[in-house]
Protein backbone atom coordinates (compact mmCIF):
# COMPACT_ATOMS: atom_id res chain seq x y z
CA UNK A 1 0.00 0.00 0.00
CA UNK A 2 2.35 2.55 -1.07
CA UNK A 3 1.35 5.76 -1.89
CA UNK A 4 3.73 7.67 -3.75
CA UNK A 5 1.52 9.43 -6.51
CA UNK A 6 0.08 11.11 -2.87
CA UNK A 7 3.20 12.20 -2.00
CA UNK A 8 4.85 13.69 -4.79
CA UNK A 9 1.38 15.47 -5.43
CA UNK A 10 1.90 16.53 -1.62
CA UNK A 11 5.27 17.71 -1.51
CA UNK A 12 6.73 17.97 -5.11
CA UNK A 13 8.42 21.15 -6.88
CA UNK A 14 5.89 23.64 -7.49
CA UNK A 15 3.12 22.25 -5.69
CA UNK A 16 1.02 24.28 -2.88
CA UNK A 17 0.88 21.84 -0.18
CA UNK A 18 -2.44 23.16 0.85
CA UNK A 19 -4.12 23.68 -2.40
CA UNK A 20 -3.29 19.64 -3.16
CA UNK A 21 -4.39 18.43 0.26
CA UNK A 22 -7.50 20.74 0.33
CA UNK A 23 -8.42 19.01 -3.14
CA UNK A 24 -7.70 15.66 -1.94
CA UNK A 25 -9.20 16.32 1.63
CA UNK A 26 -11.38 13.77 3.84
CA UNK A 27 -13.77 14.63 5.41
CA UNK A 28 -11.92 16.53 8.36
CA UNK A 29 -10.82 18.88 5.70
CA UNK A 30 -6.89 19.27 4.10
CA UNK A 31 -5.42 18.20 7.65
CA UNK A 32 -7.09 14.55 7.55
CA UNK A 33 -6.10 13.72 4.29
CA UNK A 34 -2.04 14.83 4.82
CA UNK A 35 -2.38 12.50 8.10
CA UNK A 36 -3.94 10.14 6.01
CA UNK A 37 -0.71 10.39 4.08
CA UNK A 38 1.48 10.88 6.69
CA UNK A 39 -0.31 7.42 8.16
CA UNK A 40 0.30 5.45 5.02
CA UNK A 41 4.00 7.00 4.48
CA UNK A 42 5.04 5.95 7.79
CA UNK A 43 2.78 3.63 9.92
CA UNK A 44 1.28 1.45 7.18
CA UNK A 45 4.08 1.22 4.28
CA UNK A 46 5.01 -2.96 4.20
CA UNK A 47 8.27 -4.23 5.12
CA UNK A 48 10.46 -3.75 1.81
CA UNK A 49 12.90 -6.50 0.99
CA UNK A 50 16.41 -4.86 -0.76
CA UNK A 51 19.14 -6.97 -2.11
CA UNK A 52 21.52 -3.59 -1.20
CA UNK A 53 20.98 -2.61 2.66
CA UNK A 54 19.16 0.67 2.43
CA UNK A 55 19.99 1.82 -1.31
CA UNK A 56 18.59 4.58 -2.40
CA UNK A 57 14.44 3.41 -2.42
CA UNK A 58 13.88 4.37 -6.02
CA UNK A 59 15.30 5.63 -9.04
CA UNK A 60 13.26 8.81 -8.53
CA UNK A 61 15.84 9.42 -5.08
CA UNK A 62 18.54 8.62 -7.07
CA UNK A 63 17.81 11.05 -9.83
CA UNK A 64 17.31 13.45 -7.08
CA UNK A 65 20.76 13.36 -5.97
CA UNK A 66 22.25 15.44 -8.56
CA UNK A 67 24.93 18.17 -7.81
CA UNK A 68 22.27 20.56 -9.29
CA UNK A 69 19.82 19.38 -6.61
CA UNK A 70 21.74 21.73 -3.76
CA UNK A 71 23.40 20.81 -0.29
CA UNK A 72 21.57 17.41 -0.28
CA UNK A 73 19.07 16.12 2.27
CA UNK A 74 18.85 16.31 5.56
CA UNK A 75 16.48 14.82 8.35
CA UNK A 76 15.98 16.57 11.58
CA UNK A 77 14.31 15.18 14.37
CA UNK A 78 11.93 16.85 16.10
CA UNK A 79 11.98 19.14 13.53
CA UNK A 80 8.75 20.71 14.52
CA UNK A 81 9.69 23.02 17.33
CA UNK A 82 12.64 25.41 18.96
CA UNK A 83 15.77 24.18 17.70
CA UNK A 84 14.68 21.77 15.31
CA UNK A 85 12.38 24.02 13.43
CA UNK A 86 14.98 26.56 13.14
CA UNK A 87 17.62 23.71 11.76
CA UNK A 88 15.16 22.88 9.56
CA UNK A 89 14.46 26.60 8.65
CA UNK A 90 17.91 27.35 7.71
CA UNK A 91 18.88 24.08 6.00
CA UNK A 92 15.87 24.75 3.78
CA UNK A 93 16.95 28.33 2.99
CA UNK A 94 20.61 26.53 2.21
CA UNK A 95 18.99 24.73 -0.37
CA UNK A 96 19.13 21.43 1.66
CA UNK A 97 15.46 19.00 1.22
CA UNK A 98 14.59 18.76 4.31
CA UNK A 99 12.25 16.03 6.64
CA UNK A 100 11.15 17.72 9.13
CA UNK A 101 10.42 14.71 12.02
CA UNK A 102 8.12 14.77 14.48
CA UNK A 103 6.22 12.88 17.39
CA UNK A 104 3.09 14.68 18.44
CA UNK A 105 3.28 18.31 17.40
CA UNK A 106 1.78 18.10 13.64
CA UNK A 107 0.49 21.53 13.35
CA UNK A 108 4.07 22.97 14.02
CA UNK A 109 5.84 20.47 11.83
CA UNK A 110 3.21 21.24 9.09
CA UNK A 111 3.92 25.05 9.94
CA UNK A 112 7.88 24.59 9.32
CA UNK A 113 7.65 22.60 6.13
CA UNK A 114 4.64 25.42 5.22
CA UNK A 115 7.64 28.02 5.68
CA UNK A 116 10.34 25.97 3.51
CA UNK A 117 8.10 25.71 0.54
CA UNK A 118 7.33 29.22 1.01
CA UNK A 119 10.69 30.27 1.08
CA UNK A 120 10.64 27.48 -2.55
CA UNK A 121 12.52 24.86 -0.83
CA UNK A 122 11.50 21.06 -0.59
CA UNK A 123 10.00 19.74 2.17
CA UNK A 124 8.10 16.67 3.84
CA UNK A 125 6.95 16.65 7.80
CA UNK A 126 7.14 12.73 9.03
CA UNK A 127 5.82 11.30 11.92
CA UNK A 128 8.10 8.88 13.95
CA UNK A 129 8.76 8.41 17.34
CA UNK A 130 12.37 8.11 17.22
CA UNK A 131 12.64 5.43 20.64
CA UNK A 132 10.74 3.07 18.46
CA UNK A 133 13.10 0.98 16.32
CA UNK A 134 10.47 -0.11 13.56
CA UNK A 135 8.98 4.05 13.45
CA UNK A 136 12.76 4.81 12.56
CA UNK A 137 13.11 2.13 9.49
CA UNK A 138 9.72 3.68 8.27
CA UNK A 139 11.19 7.37 8.82
CA UNK A 140 14.14 6.46 6.79
CA UNK A 141 12.28 4.97 4.45
CA UNK A 142 10.21 7.55 3.84
CA UNK A 143 12.89 10.27 3.37
CA UNK A 144 14.41 7.34 0.96
CA UNK A 145 11.39 7.60 -1.30
CA UNK A 146 9.87 11.29 -0.75
CA UNK A 147 13.55 12.96 -0.63
CA UNK A 148 16.31 11.06 -2.06
CA UNK A 149 19.39 9.87 -0.17
CA UNK A 150 20.09 10.86 2.96
CA UNK A 151 23.44 13.10 3.21
CA UNK A 152 23.03 14.61 6.76
CA UNK A 153 21.07 13.82 9.99
CA UNK A 154 20.75 16.13 13.08
CA UNK A 155 19.95 14.11 16.09
CA UNK A 156 18.03 16.70 17.78
CA UNK A 157 14.82 15.30 19.44
CA UNK A 158 14.97 14.87 23.04
CA UNK A 159 13.09 15.81 26.40
CA UNK A 160 13.62 16.18 30.33
CA UNK A 161 11.16 16.10 33.03
CA UNK A 162 10.26 18.01 36.30
CA UNK A 163 13.05 19.19 38.32
CA UNK A 164 14.14 16.56 40.81
CA UNK A 165 16.91 15.62 42.95
CA UNK A 166 18.16 12.56 41.81
CA UNK A 167 17.41 10.46 44.37
CA UNK A 168 13.47 11.69 43.59
CA UNK A 169 14.11 9.62 40.06
CA UNK A 170 11.61 6.20 40.05
CA UNK A 171 12.47 3.55 36.91
CA UNK A 172 9.81 5.22 34.88
CA UNK A 173 11.40 8.12 34.38
CA UNK A 174 14.69 7.26 34.08
CA UNK A 175 13.68 4.55 31.14
CA UNK A 176 11.71 7.79 29.30
CA UNK A 177 14.97 9.64 29.58
CA UNK A 178 17.39 6.92 28.57
CA UNK A 179 14.82 6.25 25.59
CA UNK A 180 14.39 9.48 23.81
CA UNK A 181 18.13 11.32 24.48
CA UNK A 182 20.00 8.10 24.12
CA UNK A 183 18.17 5.27 22.28
CA UNK A 184 16.55 7.58 19.56
CA UNK A 185 19.84 9.46 18.53
CA UNK A 186 21.19 5.75 18.68
CA UNK A 187 18.47 4.41 16.34
CA UNK A 188 18.66 7.16 13.99
CA UNK A 189 21.95 7.46 13.69
CA UNK A 190 22.72 3.46 12.73
CA UNK A 191 20.04 4.18 10.30
CA UNK A 192 21.62 7.16 8.64
CA UNK A 193 24.82 5.13 8.77
CA UNK A 194 23.18 2.26 6.95
CA UNK A 195 22.71 4.31 4.15
CA UNK A 196 25.98 6.86 4.08
CA UNK A 197 28.51 4.61 5.03
CA UNK A 198 31.25 3.57 2.07
CA UNK A 199 31.14 0.38 3.52
CA UNK A 200 27.44 -0.05 2.66
CA UNK A 201 27.80 1.58 -0.94
CA UNK A 202 26.77 4.86 0.70
CA UNK A 203 28.23 8.18 -0.58
CA UNK A 204 29.21 9.46 2.97
CA UNK A 205 26.92 12.51 4.65
CA UNK A 206 27.44 14.02 8.23
CA UNK A 207 25.80 13.33 11.53
CA UNK A 208 25.25 16.39 14.59
CA UNK A 209 23.78 15.44 17.79
CA UNK A 210 22.35 18.01 19.65
CA UNK A 211 23.91 17.19 23.10
CA UNK A 212 23.80 19.76 25.97
CA UNK A 213 26.13 22.07 28.19
CA UNK A 214 24.22 19.97 31.06
CA UNK A 215 26.55 17.36 29.94
CA UNK A 216 29.69 19.09 31.45
CA UNK A 217 27.80 20.48 34.05
CA UNK A 218 25.64 18.15 35.99
CA UNK A 219 22.65 19.78 36.16
CA UNK A 220 22.29 19.23 40.34
CA UNK A 221 19.26 19.67 41.72
CA UNK A 222 17.40 19.96 38.49
CA UNK A 223 17.74 16.97 36.14
CA UNK A 224 20.95 15.06 36.43
CA UNK A 225 18.95 12.16 34.48
CA UNK A 226 19.30 14.33 31.65
CA UNK A 227 22.89 15.37 32.09
CA UNK A 228 23.68 12.35 32.20
CA UNK A 229 21.49 11.12 29.24
CA UNK A 230 23.18 14.13 27.04
CA UNK A 231 27.15 12.10 28.29
CA UNK A 232 25.56 9.03 26.77
CA UNK A 233 25.60 11.24 23.71
CA UNK A 234 28.56 12.69 24.06
CA UNK A 235 30.19 8.97 24.24
CA UNK A 236 27.93 8.07 21.22
CA UNK A 237 29.57 10.96 19.55
CA UNK A 238 33.54 10.50 19.95
CA UNK A 239 32.62 6.61 19.62
CA UNK A 240 30.45 6.70 16.06
CA UNK A 241 33.08 9.43 14.85
CA UNK A 242 35.84 7.13 15.29
CA UNK A 243 34.40 3.86 14.03
CA UNK A 244 32.84 5.55 10.63
CA UNK A 245 35.74 8.23 9.89
CA UNK A 246 37.14 6.15 7.34
CA UNK A 247 33.63 5.16 5.78
CA UNK A 248 32.95 9.28 4.78
CA UNK A 249 30.38 10.28 7.61
CA UNK A 250 31.11 12.75 10.04
CA UNK A 251 29.82 12.86 13.64
CA UNK A 252 29.90 15.78 15.47
CA UNK A 253 27.87 17.31 18.58
CA UNK A 254 26.49 20.55 19.69
CA UNK A 255 26.39 21.38 23.29
CA UNK A 256 23.81 24.17 23.29
CA UNK A 257 23.32 26.09 26.81
CA UNK A 258 20.54 27.71 27.66
CA UNK A 259 17.99 28.58 24.58
CA UNK A 260 14.78 30.08 24.77
CA UNK A 261 12.49 27.13 23.64
CA UNK A 262 9.31 25.62 24.84
CA UNK A 263 11.47 22.51 26.47
CA UNK A 264 11.83 24.87 30.02
CA UNK A 265 8.21 24.26 30.69
CA UNK A 266 9.05 20.77 30.95
CA UNK A 267 10.99 21.08 33.69
CA UNK A 268 8.62 22.90 35.42
CA UNK A 269 10.26 26.44 34.51
CA UNK A 270 8.69 28.24 31.94
CA UNK A 271 10.75 31.05 32.20
CA UNK A 272 13.99 29.83 33.77
CA UNK A 273 16.46 30.97 30.23
CA UNK A 274 14.96 34.61 31.66
CA UNK A 275 16.36 33.71 35.33
CA UNK A 276 19.42 32.15 34.66
CA UNK A 277 20.43 34.26 31.56
CA UNK A 278 21.67 37.43 33.15
CA UNK A 279 24.39 34.98 35.26
CA UNK A 280 25.64 33.89 32.24
CA UNK A 281 29.28 35.03 30.98
CA UNK A 282 27.43 36.80 27.65
CA UNK A 283 24.32 37.94 29.79
CA UNK A 284 21.64 36.40 28.45
CA UNK A 285 20.24 33.05 26.91
CA UNK A 286 20.55 31.84 23.45
CA UNK A 287 17.86 32.03 20.00
CA UNK A 288 17.36 28.48 18.64
CA UNK A 289 18.48 30.16 15.29
CA UNK A 290 22.26 30.75 17.15
CA UNK A 291 22.19 27.40 17.74
CA UNK A 292 21.13 26.33 14.44
CA UNK A 293 24.25 28.03 12.51
CA UNK A 294 26.44 26.07 14.56
CA UNK A 295 24.46 22.79 13.19
CA UNK A 296 24.74 23.54 9.89
CA UNK A 297 28.37 24.89 9.86
CA UNK A 298 29.04 21.24 11.28
CA UNK A 299 27.15 19.66 8.49
CA UNK A 300 28.62 21.78 5.64
CA UNK A 301 31.82 21.16 3.92
CA UNK A 302 33.14 24.12 5.91
CA UNK A 303 33.76 21.70 8.40
CA UNK A 304 35.11 19.08 6.38
CA UNK A 305 38.14 17.89 8.54
CA UNK A 306 36.12 18.24 11.66
CA UNK A 307 34.87 15.01 13.63
CA UNK A 308 34.21 13.62 16.99
CA UNK A 309 34.23 17.24 18.41
CA UNK A 310 31.98 19.32 19.95
CA UNK A 311 30.62 23.21 19.58
CA UNK A 312 29.67 24.80 23.04
CA UNK A 313 26.92 27.04 21.59
CA UNK A 314 26.48 28.55 25.84
CA UNK A 315 27.19 31.73 25.93
CA UNK A 316 30.68 31.49 27.83
CA UNK A 317 29.01 28.90 30.19
P1 LIG B 1 11.54 21.55 22.30
O1 LIG B 1 11.23 22.91 21.82
O2 LIG B 1 10.80 20.97 23.45
O3 LIG B 1 11.45 20.54 21.04
C1 LIG B 1 11.70 19.19 21.23
C2 LIG B 1 11.37 18.49 19.95
O4 LIG B 1 11.71 17.11 20.09
C3 LIG B 1 9.90 18.54 19.59
O5 LIG B 1 9.77 18.87 18.23
C4 LIG B 1 9.39 17.12 19.86
O6 LIG B 1 8.38 16.69 18.97
C5 LIG B 1 10.64 16.33 19.60
N1 LIG B 1 10.64 15.03 20.26
C6 LIG B 1 10.72 14.75 21.57
N2 LIG B 1 10.70 13.44 21.78
C7 LIG B 1 10.59 12.87 20.55
C8 LIG B 1 10.50 11.54 20.08
N3 LIG B 1 10.52 10.51 20.94
N4 LIG B 1 10.41 11.31 18.77
C9 LIG B 1 10.39 12.33 17.88
N5 LIG B 1 10.47 13.63 18.27
C10 LIG B 1 10.55 13.87 19.58
O7 LIG B 1 13.08 21.42 22.73
P2 LIG B 1 14.41 22.15 22.24
O8 LIG B 1 14.85 23.03 23.36
O9 LIG B 1 14.30 22.68 20.91
O10 LIG B 1 15.39 20.89 22.28
C11 LIG B 1 15.93 20.30 21.13
C12 LIG B 1 17.19 19.58 21.54
O11 LIG B 1 18.10 20.54 22.10
C13 LIG B 1 16.98 18.54 22.62
O12 LIG B 1 17.77 17.39 22.37
C14 LIG B 1 17.46 19.23 23.88
O13 LIG B 1 17.90 18.33 24.86
C15 LIG B 1 18.58 20.07 23.33
N6 LIG B 1 18.96 21.20 24.17
C16 LIG B 1 18.08 22.22 24.42
C17 LIG B 1 18.49 23.28 25.22
C18 LIG B 1 17.59 24.45 25.54
O14 LIG B 1 17.92 25.25 26.43
N7 LIG B 1 16.46 24.60 24.86
C19 LIG B 1 19.78 23.29 25.76
C20 LIG B 1 20.63 22.23 25.48
C21 LIG B 1 20.21 21.20 24.68
P3 LIG B 1 6.83 17.11 19.15
O15 LIG B 1 6.82 18.61 19.03
O16 LIG B 1 6.11 16.46 18.05
O17 LIG B 1 6.43 16.63 20.50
Amino acid sequence: MRAEGVGRGLWGVGCAPWAWATVGAGPAGAGSRLHAYQYEGVTAVPEETTARPHAPASSEAASADTPAAGPGVLLVTGGGRGIGAATARLAGRRGYRVCVNYRSDEASALAVVDGIRGDGGTAVAVRADVTRGAEVERLFRTVDRELGTLTALVNNAGTLERQARLEELDEERLARIWAANITGPFLCAGAAVRRMSSRYGGRGGAIVNVSSAASRLGSPNEYVDYAASKGALDSMTRGLALEVAAEGIRVNAVRPGLIHTGIHALGGEPGRVDRVGPQLPMGRGGEPEEVAECILFLLSPAASYATGTFLDVAGGR
